[in-house]
């Protein structure tokens, strides 16, 4: 690797960012922008992903809108009667706040 500035043979340096070849002149090389700018982006995209994962109940999945805060998906409760002559309780749990609706059944 050659500095793109002056040529000069490119020597080994790090940072807690990470490890780059940077020029002995002093020179800033594309290299180390691009790589730190990737590490950023990796960062923010690690805690994104944990504050998902923390937020919201992953069998939330169906289209629902919570009647409490909004919120767009809701897990699916099904709930077996003893009654031979009823419908099952369909609930619907919301992903975010926790809020459960009962579903309307079928009008009998
Ligand atoms: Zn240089
Ligand atoms: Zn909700």
């Amino acid at each position: 690797m050659f500095c793109h500035t002056c040529g000069s043979l490119l020597i080994p340096e790090s940072n807690p960012y990470g490890k780059w070849l940077k020029c002995p002149q002093g020179h800033l090389q594309p290299e180390l922008k691009t790589s730190s700018e990737t590490m950023i982006l990796k960062n923010i995209d690690g805690s994104k992903r944990i504050e998902v994962l923390d937020s919201k109940n992953i069998l939330a999945v169906h289209d629902h809108i919570c009647q409490s805060c909004g919120y767009d998906k809701a897990e699916l409760i099904e709930m077996s009667c003893n009654y031979s002559d009823e419908d099952n309780i369909f609930r619907m749990k919301c992903g975010k706040c926790g809020f459960v609706e009962q579903l309307d059944g079928k009008v009998k």
